[in-house]
């Protein structure tokens, strides 16, 4: 990045104000941000997300009119902000704080920004892939070594060596990454071939609908015309006749055409009960490669990677005690980290302890539940808090967007955390119809699987809403 004016002054802000905050605050309230307009009187600053505006509007705010007023050489009394839309999106992820170089596709193929333009819009409309899972931070362990070796094999040649691949391991291993990391390697290569990732769970549905509608054959078409078919979590397909019966043909055109099928499960083929054995030996032909718990130093390794992207920076002591308390699940990591990102900003803890972090994991898993009429205040509290808005315009009619999208989150709250029904969560908010409610859970589940960075800003919000309900 030039030093332009601009630049030159929010860099020279950011130093002054860094030696009030961490450095993990730093690294997630200011990443991406910049100064995008200034005037005497007033300076708007672009930042990512929403998060960012309000963590920094509450706790940095007071220190950079100050800090900006002196590099501008006027007073700026005001500060207005601007959500940055344009998100880092790079198939190769990443887009961290530092700039740092993220290393080459693991296929060895080359990206400019055009192609990796094309990658995210195929991603997202057509190949349901999320650009976040790829080869190269999928990080490799003595438990991963063989799965993560095929799937970049398969990435190379697909159709051609190990055909079906077949997956398996416990839940939150890593499975879906692999999987999806194989679809936008090949799209990154050959962003014409034809990449199809769905669950399933979404195959299924999808087939007897379409036996519903009469559409079988728009269903045959869609699914025997794939270059790389991705199916996860094939466990779910036991049982179902109808669909196994759709599904072999399916795989067998697929297969006899030299296209690629990757399935995924938790369990090994023949582990599965109520599986056709015709499929069963489908599966078995192919390449069937497990993934294991993580050992220790995985673990650490994982930890670390992740913190990096979410820009939280631990001492050494706490990822090995971390890694130390979580003995297998990945995920499960992830969301553990966020956890305490949210509890640490909460309590304004700037260099936490073993202790704190103890007492963090501890209130994670054994929370005391308030009761229900007091969690519902607290998630309004909380939405208001974040978005900075006024508890009667959550509520009330007005439809302007910056209302609207905290109404719907507030919404999937009762929904999903509640456990409330429609009409009552309707009642609740403004006595809305149990229609727009449902429409309103639907559009965050759907906006929540497309966007990453927005499950991140529910799952901040979530923690908060926690942090305050213990
Ligand atoms: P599964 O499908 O096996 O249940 P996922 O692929 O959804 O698990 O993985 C859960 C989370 O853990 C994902 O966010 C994924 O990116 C992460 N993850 C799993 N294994 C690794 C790994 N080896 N390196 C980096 N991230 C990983
Ligand atoms: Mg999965």
């Amino acid at each position: 990045m030039t030093d332009s004016p601009l630049n030159l002054i929010w860099k020279n802000t950011l130093k002054e104000i860094e030696s009030t905050f961490s450095q993990a605050q730093m690294k997630t309230w200011f990443h991406g941000s910049r100064l995008s307009d200034l005037k005497p009187g007033k300076a708007e600053i672009s930042v990512e997300n929403t998060f960012s505006k309000n963590v920094i509007k509450k706790y940095a705010e007071e220190r950079l009119v100050a800090s900006l007023s002196k590099h501008a050489g006027f007073p700026v009394q005001n500060i207005t902000y601007l959500i940055s839309e344009v998100k880092t999106k790079d198939v190769n992820n990443q887009g961290l704080f530092d700039g740092e170089t993220t290393a080459e596709a693991t296929d060895g193929g080359s990206n400019n920004n055009n192609r990796s333009q094309v990658e995210n819009n195929q991603t997202q409309i057509e190949s349901n892939l999320n650009p976040r899972y790829t080869l190269d931070n999928f990080i490799v362990g003595n438990k991963n070594r063989l799965a993560h070796a095929v799937s970049i094999t398969v990435a190379q040649n697909p159709g051609k060596v190990y055909n079906p691949l077949y997956l398996y391991g416990g839940v939150g291993l890593g499975k879906t990454h692999l999987m999806q990391a194989i679809g936008n390697a090949v799209i990154a290569r050959e962003p014409q071939k034809k990449v199809l990732y769905v669950s399933c769970e979404q195959f299924i549905n999808e087939f007897v609908a379409c036996l519903k509608s009469g559409k079988i054959d728009s269903f045959k078409k869609k699914y025997r015309t794939i270059d790389l078919f991705l199916i996860d979590d094939i466990q779910f397909i036991a049982g179902k006749d109808g669909t196994q019966e759709e599904f072999f043909h399916t795989f067998n055109t697929l297969y006899e055409t030299g296209k690629q099928i990757i399935l995924t499960s938790d369990k090994t083929p023949s582990e599965i009960k109520n599986l056709e054995e015709r499929l069963s030996s489908r599966f078995n032909s192919g390449m069937i490669a497990d993934i294991q718990p993580p050992d220790f130093e995985t673990r650490q390794a994982i930890l670390l990677s992740k913190c990096q992207e979410k820009g939280v920076y631990f001492s050494n002591e706490i990822t090995s005690y971390i890694a130390e308390a979580l003995e297998t699940n990945i995920r499960e990591m992830e969301g553990v980290i966020t956890t305490i990102q949210a509890n640490l900003l909460s309590e304004n803890i700037k260099t936490p302890t073993i202790a704190d972090i103890r007492r963090i994991l501890n209130l994670r898993y054994t929370p005391s539940k308030p009761s229900k009429k007091n969690r519902l205040d607290n998630v309004f509290e909380i939405i208001c808090e974040f978005y900075q808005i006024d508890i009667k315009d959550l509520k009330g009619p007005c439809r302007q967007k910056e209302f609207v999208k905290p109404r719907q989150i507030t919404m999937y709250l009762m929904k999903h955390d509640l456990g409330m029904t429609f009409p009552s969560i309707g009642r609740e908010i403004g006595d809305r119809d149990h229609t727009t409610v449902m429409y309103a859970v639907d559009k965050i589940e759907k906006e929540i699987k497309k966007i990453p960075e927005f499950l991140e800003e529910i799952e901040n919000i979530k923690q908060l809403y926690y942090a305050k309900s213990k």
